[in-house]
C-alpha cells in the first residue's frame, strides 16, 4: 500500500493577499495543485532581486511537492507586449533592446531567456512544469479578447482594444486585490491624456494597434498589433491550469495593476474569479532601496559569484546566497549587504559540517537531551505557517546544537532517532530549502587542493612584493585558465571556482 501523503497529516496555511489573512490551504482537486507565477520580461540579465522572487516560489514549489502534492507549476516568459514603464504607451521593452543592440527581438529573447535559466539553475531552482511564452500564445490571446468584447467588458478604438474598467465595476469589484477603490482612483487621476483612445484612464490595453515602426506585430481582427502585458498571464494561466486554479504568485510590485487586471480579465472572460490563493513575495533591497533595473540599484548574480563588485569583499557560492535569502521570510523585505551574506555563509558551513558529522555520530541505547519527533513536527509547523523558512532554519540550528552535544558526549542519540534525524535534516535542507552541499567539495581531497591554491596565492604575493610581476601574473593567469579565479580584496586574496 502506498504511504499516506504528508499533506493529509500536515495543515498548511497560506497568506492570501486577497483576504490579507493566513488561510488553511485546500486545493480545488485533492492531491493536485495548479500554480502560476509571473515570469521575467526577457530584455536584460536577471538581477539578484528578480532571483529572490523566483527562489521564494521555488521554496513554495518544493514544499508542496514534499507534502506529496502533484503540482503543475506554470511560469511564463514575457517576450512581447511589456512596454516601457509598464504602461500602455511607449516602446516594447524587448523591441527597444533589439533596436539598441541591432539584433532581432527574438535574439534578445533567446539571449536573456538562456541567462535566466542558467542563473536559476545555479541557485538550484527546479524548472517549472510548463514555461509558455507570450508570443507562442497570440492566437489564444485574440480569442480571449473576442470573448471579453462579446461579454461587454471591452471596446475597440482605432485598432486597439481596451478593458472597460467602469463597466466591469458596475457588477464586479475592480481593486479588491490591492485594496483600491475605483472611485478614489478616478478622483486621484488627472485629466485623460488628449492623445489617448481610452474612455477612462484606468482602462487598460488588451490589444494595441501597432504603429508602422513597431516591429513586433501580429494580424488580428482589429488590424496589426500586439497583445497587452496583463492579458498574456490570464491566457497562459487559464490555458494550462483552467479557468480557476489554486495559487498565483509574483513579486509584490506586480499586485497592482498587473494582478488586479488579471483578476478583472479572468472574471470578464470566464465569469469566475481565476485564483483561490494570491501570494506576493517581498522585495530585495540594496542600501535600503528596492533593487531595480530602471534605477540601476542592482547587484547581479555574476557579481555575487565572482565577488567583482565594490559592494562585496569576496565571492559567494550561489547556494550561500540562496541560504541568505531563505533566512528571511518571503513576505519580509530583505536588505542585501556583504556583512549579512558573510554571516549567512558562516551559518551555512556550520550547518553543512553538522550534516557531515551525522554520518559518524555515535549512537547509544537511548536519546537524551532532544526530542526528535517533536523537533520534526516543529520543522513542519514552521513551513506549514506560510512557508516560514527562517523559523525552519532556526530549528535546523537547534539540531546542530544537539549534534554537537552528542559529539562532545554531553547528549546521546539512539540508532532509530539518528536515522529519523538524518532523513529529516536531509529532506528539509536539500529537498525543501534546495541547498547544495558545497562542503562535499571540502572533503579531504579538496581541502588539500585549497591548501595548494593558498600556497600559490602566497607565492604570488611574495613575487609581487619582489616586483616580479612576470611570475605573479603567470600564477594568476594559469590559475584562471584552470577555472580558478583570484580576487584581491581588502582582506587579502581569495579564490573562486568558475
Ligand atoms: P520583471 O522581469 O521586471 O517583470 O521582474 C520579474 C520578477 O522579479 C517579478 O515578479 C518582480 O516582482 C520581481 N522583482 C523585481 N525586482 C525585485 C526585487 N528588488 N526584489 C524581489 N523581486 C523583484
Ligand atoms: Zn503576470
Amino acid at each position: 500500500m502506498a504511504a499516506t501523503p504528508l499533506y493529509k497529516t500536515q495543515e498548511l496555511k497560506i497568506y492570501n493577499s486577497l483576504s490579507s489573512e493566513k488561510e488553511v490551504f485546500i486545493p480545488i482537486t485533492e492531491g493536485n495543485i495548479g500554480m502560476y507565477v509571473c515570469g521575467p520580461t526577457v530584455y536584460s540579465n536577471v538581477h539578484l532581486g528578480n532571483c529572490r522572487t523566483f527562489i521564494s516560489f521555488d521554496l513554495v514549489f518544493r514544499y508542496l511537492k514534499h507534502l506529496g502534492y502533484k503540482v503543475r507549476y506554470v511560469r511564463n516568459i514575457t517576450d512581447a507586449g511589456h512596454l516601457e514603464n509598464d504602461a500602455d504607451e511607449g516602446e516594447d521593452k524587448v523591441a527597444k533592446k533589439a533596436r539598441i543592440e541591432q539584433l532581432e527581438p527574438m535574439e534578445i529573447v533567446q539571449r536573456y531567456t538562456l541567462d535566466f535559466h542558467n542563473i536559476l539553475a545555479k541557485f538550484n531552482n527546479i524548472p517549472p512544469s510548463i514555461e509558455p511564452t507570450a508570443t507562442g500564445h497570440i492566437v489564444e490571446q485574440i480569442e480571449i479578447i473576442k470573448t471579453i468584447i462579446d461579454n461587454g467588458y471591452a471596446y475597440v478604438v482605432n485598432g486597439s482594444v481596451y478593458f472597460d474598467v467602469k463597466k466591469f465595476n458596475e457588477t464586479k469589484e475592480y481593486g479588491k486585490l490591492s485594496g483600491r477603490n475605483l472611485e478614489d482612483m478616478i478622483a486621484n487621476t488627472r485629466e485623460l491624456n488628449a492623445q489617448s483612445d481610452k474612455k477612462n484612464p484606468q482602462d487598460f490595453a488588451l490589444w494595441k494597434n501597432a504603429e508602422p515602426k513597431h516591429i513586433m506585430r501580429w494580424p488580428s481582427p482589429w488590424g496589426d498589433g500586439f497583445p497587452g502585458w496583463h492579458l498574456e498571464c490570464t491566457v497562459m494561466s487559464t490555458k494550462y491550469l483552467g479557468e480557476k486554479f489554486d495559487i498565483h504568485g509574483g513579486g509584490m510590485d506586480l499586485k497592482f495593476p498587473h494582478h488586479e487586471c488579471e483578476i478583472a480579465q479572468g472574471e470578464a472572460a470566464c465569469g469566475v474569479t481565476p485564483v483561490n490563493y494570491w501570494m506576493h513575495a517581498n522585495m530585495l533591497t540594496l542600501d535600503g532601496k528596492k533593487m531595480s533595473k530602471s534605477t540601476g540599484n542592482i547587484l547581479s548574480p555574476a557579481e555575487i559569484f565572482s565577488g567583482e563588485s565594490d559592494k562585496l569583499n569576496k565571492a559567494f557560492a550561489p547556494t550561500v546566497a540562496r541560504f541568505f535569502m531563505l533566512q528571511a521570510h518571503y513576505r519580509s523585505i530583505l536588505d542585501f549587504s556583504n556583512d549579512a551574506l558573510e554571516a549567512s555563509e558562516k551559518g551555512f558551513y556550520k550547518l553543512m559540517e553538522s550534516i557531515g558529522a551525522l554520518e559518524n555520530l555515535k549512537t547509544s541505547a537511548t536519546t537524551e537531551g532532544f526530542n526528535i519527533q517533536n523537533w520534526i513536527q516543529e520543522c513542519y509547523d514552521a513551513m506549514n505557517d506560510d512557508f516560514n523558512s527562517p523559523i525552519l532554519i532556526a530549528k535546523l540550528f537547534e539540531a546542530v546544537k544537539f549534534i554537537n552535544s552528542v559529539k562532545e558526549d554531553k547528549a546521546s542519540i539512539s540508532t532509530e532517532d539518528l536515522n529519523a534525524l538524518k532523513t529529516k535534516i536531509n529532506e528539509f535542507v536539500f529537498d525543501v530549502l534546495g541547498l547544495v552541499n558545497t562542503n562535499e567539495a571540502s572533503s579531504d581531497i579538496s581541502d588539500k587542493l585549497s591548501g595548494t591554491v593558498e600556497l600559490l596565492i602566497n607565492l604570488r604575493a611574495e613575487a609581487r612584493a619582489n616586483k616580479d610581476f612576470a611570475t605573479s601574473d603567470k600564477i594568476r593567469d594559469e590559475l584562471q585558465e584552470m577555472g580558478i579565479q583570484l580576487k584581491d580584496g581588502r582582506e587579502g586574496t581569495s579564490f573562486t571556482l568558475n
